[in-house]
């Protein structure tokens, strides 16, 4: 099919959500390539947000995919299912052991099930005034009525009023106004470590670790939100590893299923039980064909050593930009860890960053005017960092930005 008509059917039949999405349709992807409808090859620097840490296309996945499907999709959760019981013994020695885990659909609804487990522990040790959680300006969560609660921006929020009781904000990296915000009614802290839907802000050492003190102090849940930063993102296989804080709750979706979509709930020993039977469902989550890919994932990160790679091009990654940066003068800050990098300019010219990269076949995401975000397959090498930083100094030095 043409684009254009692509276009014109999804303008009649789909919600305009997306408002107008960049004019390209893909049609299949290999690598760190995608393949348009017209013919033209992308370099993804996005990975569907994020998502298709493995690359598009890649055998482990797709054979796993394959061949669980031609076994058994779904059968719901009245009945044991074999790559659910192994997808969360996996996560649980990636962890260390001491959790256990919940499978949803999706990041949003892994976070629904996170709030509802920490009000739950409250209320069943005889404290149910203890059920308001606080999160941080900025942060992203979600796009559920008690998500975006959480998610404190109020675009997000604006149209969905009455929101969510029970949530208090505070600012990212300032301790003491979370201790003013703390009360005998707080139940949790929840958190990203690294901020990325609003423009990769991390978390300082020193701030997650006063914040484990606090909520230790307390007897406050801490819940982090490594959706986005899950899987190997930022150069471990959860992003709480690279600092000194452990999670009492912690939630993935994105890069779990490498594309099929699943999220997971994973809380520690203590805080689990909470979960009675009938407290917390789903219909969908981790069915066969979700948890088959979601191991085939994990078993693909350790077995191709994908984090030592995030890690040595992330470096690299950093590098090549802060020479870009001194070169052009024209970056202010660059921000994030492994391969979850944020560029931000002096001038309002992200938007065009963007769409002059897209014109030259490389896909990258913006936050507003001013910051480009940057989220390749953790599959991504040197060569394809060199590759795309030439095109990216040669449209920051032609002037356009
Ligand atoms: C994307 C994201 C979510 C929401 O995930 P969905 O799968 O879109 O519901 C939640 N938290 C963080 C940190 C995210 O990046």
């Amino acid at each position: 099919m043409k684009l254009e008509d692509i276009i014109l059917i999804d303008k009649e039949n789909y919600m305009n959500t997306f408002g107008e999405r960049t004019p390209v349709c893909f049609e299949y992807g290999k690598g760190v390539y995608l393949y348009s409808s017209d013919g033209k090859k992308y370099t993804d620097l996005f990975a569907g947000i994020a998502v298709n840490i493995l690359g598009h296309g890649h055998p482990a996945l797709t054979e796993a995919i394959c061949s669980q499907a031609k076994k058994l999709i779904h059968c719901s959760n009245l009945y044991y299912n074999e790559p659910q019981a192994l997808l969360a013994q996996k996560l649980n020695g990636l962890i260390g052991g001491g959790y256990k885990m919940f499978f949803a659909n999706s990041g949003a609804e892994a976070n629904e099930g996170a709030i509802k487990l920490a009000r739950a522990y409250f209320n069943k040790k005889g404290m149910p005034y203890k059920n308001e959680i606080i999160t941080m300006n900025h942060s992203f969560h979600g796009r559920t009525v008690t998500t975006i609660t959480a998610t404190a921006q109020p675009k997000y929020q604006k149209y969905f009023t009455p929101l969510t009781p029970g949530f208090k904000y505070s600012e990212p990296n300032d301790i003491e106004m979370l201790e003013n915000t703390v009360n005998e009614h707080t139940c949790a802290v929840m958190l990203e470590i690294i901020q990325g839907e609003s423009g990769v802000y991390p978390m300082t050492e020193n701030f997650l670790d006063k914040v484990r003190e606090l909520c230790r102090e307390k007897d406050i849940l801490l819940i982090i939100d490594e959706v986005q930063t899950g899987i190997g993102r930022t150069g471990s296989m959860f992003a709480y590893q690279n600092t000194k804080v452990k999670p009492d709750i912690f939630t993935l979706a994105k890069a779990l299923g490498g594309g099929v979509p699943i999220g997971a709930v994973c809380a520690s020993d203590e805080v689990a039980p909470a979960f009675s039977p009938g407290d917390h469902g789903t219909t969908f989550g981790g069915n066969p064909l979700a948890c088959a890919a979601a191991l085939a994932v994990l078993e693909t990160v350790e077995k191709e050593s994908i984090i030592d790679n995030v890690n040595e091009t992330g470096k690299y990654f950093f590098e090549t930009l802060e020479k870009i940066k001194k070169e052009t003068g024209s970056i202010k800050e660059i921000r994030g860890r492994g391969l979850m990098i944020g560029i931000e300019f002096n001038e309002p010219c992200a938007v065009n960053v963007k769409n002059r990269l897209f014109e030259k076949g490389y896909l990258v995401g913006s936050v507003g005017n001013n910051i480009l975000r940057i989220l390749p397959p953790l599959i991504f090498n040197k060569e394809n960092v060199e590759d795309f930083a030439k095109v990216l100094s040669e449209i920051i030095n032609g002037g356009s930005v």
